[in-house]
């Protein structure tokens, strides 16, 4: 675990010297007349490398980041953690032994940023803001992902670690190098994306997510976290939500772009995010073997959680109080 204090520290600085390139501040929407600003800000983010997150995220809004720094800068700190084995360095290889990740970003002005198969770079999430900011595109994938992100000043770092080496080796070993993934028999083992989403105090929303996706996966896999409306998607005028666990479910059913599309209409985030979970269980026939968990808040600070297995917390910072929670689920 990286030392928080140090971290923040660095992350104040970063932003300071404006290292991490075109940091934009977000645009102040106009405010609906329901906007209950007692709930806010507020941030909400998946698992408990949550907790950490949203400290860091709150620390920028106090220092006075926007709502896009802030949720970037959250996932900072599970990328950078070595000890996290869903997310960055020391995220869980493919089959092969490559670290490759999967990111993406969106604001309150609606614009979008991510990247897939991402390898050696230990911030994804910052690449994505970059692509957000600083391109027409909203995706970059894979070599080309690389090329911009050293073009801009990233460094190339290994991300394979000591321990998920070891790992890797071992699941080659136990599966008898079996070339496909082991996600049958333990399909609840070897995932956990970080997805936050923020609402600063004006009622402006963002979201982050990213993630090493699946472990072992086969090599060129990209889960939903990087696809804008499967992993993560964010309407300023609405809400936003973001997803984790099997990509694939929710990637067949673009599940966070219809939480945010159920909360238009009319659902709270609750109903929402319970609604997405069932157009899993009815629409996809082998879902009963994998785990899937969403979050969602709507522009007035309500939050939502739900999964299809038990197992699946968040972390919701809010109200001055940063605190676990254990999701409800589907199934019992
Ligand atoms: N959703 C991610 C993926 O499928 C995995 C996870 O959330 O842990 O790549």
């Amino acid at each position: 675990m990286i030392d928080r204090r140090k971290f923040i520290e660095r992350v104040a600085a970063v932003s300071a010297l404006s290292l991490v390139p075109n940091i934009i501040k977000s645009q102040s929407s106009i405010l609906p007349l329901d906007l209950n600003t007692d709930n806010l800000p507020l941030f909400i983010s998946t698992w408990n490398h949550g907790i950490e997150a949203n400290e860091a995220a709150m620390q920028v809004l106090v220092n006075g980041g926007s709502i896009v720094d802030a949720v970037e800068q959250g996932v900072w700190i599970p990328e950078a953690d070595p000890n996290n084995r869903s997310v960055g360095i020391g995220g869980y290889p493919d089959r092969e032994g490559h670290v490759t990740l999967d990111a993406s970003i969106m604001g309150p002005d609606g614009n979008a940023g991510s990247v897939c198969f991402l390898e050696n770079i230990m911030h994804p999430i910052s690449v994505a803001r970059l692509v957000m900011d600083s391109t027409p595109h909203v995706m970059l994938s894979g070599d080309g992902a690389l090329q911009f992100a050293l073009e801009n000043g990233f460094k190339k770092e290994n991300l394979l670690t000591p321990a998920t080496e070891k790992a890797w080796k071992k699941e080659l070993i136990e599966t008898g190098y079996d070339p496909k993934p082991n996600w049958e028999n333990e399909p609840n083992k070897y995932h956990d994306t970080i997805g936050l989403l923020g609402v600063d105090s004006a009622g402006d929303i963002a979201g982050a997510c990213t993630t090493s996706g699946m472990g072992f996966k086969m090599r060129g896999r990209v889960g939903d976290s990087p696809i804008i409306g499967a992993g993560l998607f964010v309407d300023n005028e609405i809400g936003a939500a973001t997803a984790t666990g099997m990509g694939e479910l929710v990637m067949k059913t673009v599940g966070s772009f219809l939480v945010v599309e159920l909360m238009r209409n009319g659902r709270t985030p609750q109903q929402a995010v319970e609604e997405a979970v069932l157009r899993i269980v009815n629409k996809v026939p082998d879902h009963k073997k994998y785990q899937i968990g969403f979050i969602a808040v709507n522009k007035q600070g309500d939050t939502g959680a739900y999964c299809l297995q038990p197992g699946f917390n968040y972390a919701l910072y809010q109200n001055n109080q940063n605190i676990l929670i254990d999701s409800n689920s589907y199934y019992k």
